[in-house]
């Protein structure tokens, strides 16, 4: 069966008092949550600090992080290998946001080798994908998904889908107040899991899809209740640890 995944994407913020005062406040506003995977991906320097912080608490907060790069070692400036996040603890990467695809120039074929090098090392991809608003109302956005999903399929074959995460953001919901309806989400969410299907009907059943794009406490559980968003991926709402928690107790 399916499990939800929670996971706060923090973006570009954070110092060490945000990221304690944060962590902190997170692992007490979770007690008792249940059924959920919970996870967040602060920025990478401040993976040491979040892995002791949530290695004190009891709430079982999986430590991600928000990219990685494609080169295990050597003259790389700048760069941080699979191994250097799992040294850290992190288990959960997110790959290809919009964010970085707009401002990285990061193609699909990129992210989909970066999807390769995680499974290979044995972390979790967490692969964003999604359309432009100028593509939503072409009536591009199930045909831009597929390809971003086909980049993967079609060089490591459906089954490396399995154990990974896919989070389908709408770029024009990203951080603009103006999420996706419960229904519209769960319309794209259904023909995700269709053309997953295309290739395997196993594969699409178990493969976890979060639903982004201005997740908030108020909206979360609407997502949720539908039967084919599996958790969400949470930016501005996952700076607020009572707000945070919130999205977790409604998946
Ligand atoms: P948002 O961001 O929740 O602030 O819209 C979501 C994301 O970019 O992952």
């Amino acid at each position: 069966m399916r499990h939800p995944v929670v996971m706060g994407n923090w973006k570009l913020n954070g110092s060490k008092e945000m990221v304690t005062n944060l962590l902190t406040g997170l692992d007490a506003a979770l007690a008792g949550v249940e059924g959920v995977d919970v996870a967040v991906a602060p920025p990478v320097m401040y993976l040491d600090l979040a892995q002791r912080l949530i290695s004190q608490g009891n709430s079982n907060i999986i430590l991600g992080a928000q990219n990685v790069d494609v080169n295990a070692s050597g003259a790389y400036t700048g760069d941080i290998s699979p191994e250097m996040l799992k040294d850290f603890g992190a288990s959960h990467i997110i790959i290809g946001h919009s964010e970085r695809r707009e401002y990285h120039h990061e193609s699909d074929e990129f992210v989909a080798q970066k999807f390769a090098f995680l499974k290979e090392h044995g972390l979790t991809p967490v692969l964003c994908i999604g359309e432009s608003e100028a593509q939503n109302e072409a009536g591009e956005t199930v045909a831009v998904c597929a390809r971003q999903l086909d980049a993967v399929i079609k060089t490591q074959g459906v089954e490396a889908l399995n154990g990974a995460i896919i989070a389908y953001e709408p770029i024009w919901a990203i951080g603009t107040g103006k999420a996706a309806t419960a229904q519209q989400a769960q319309e794209i969410h259904a023909a995700i899991r269709a053309h997953i299907a295309s290739f395997s009907a196993e594969v699409a059943k178990n493969v976890v899809i979060q639903y982004g794009g201005s997740v908030k406490a108020g909206n979360a559980a609407e997502l949720f209740a539908m039967p084919d968003i599996d958790g969400a991926l949470v930016g501005g709402a996952a700076l607020d640890a009572e707000g945070f928690a919130a999205i977790a107790k409604a998946a």
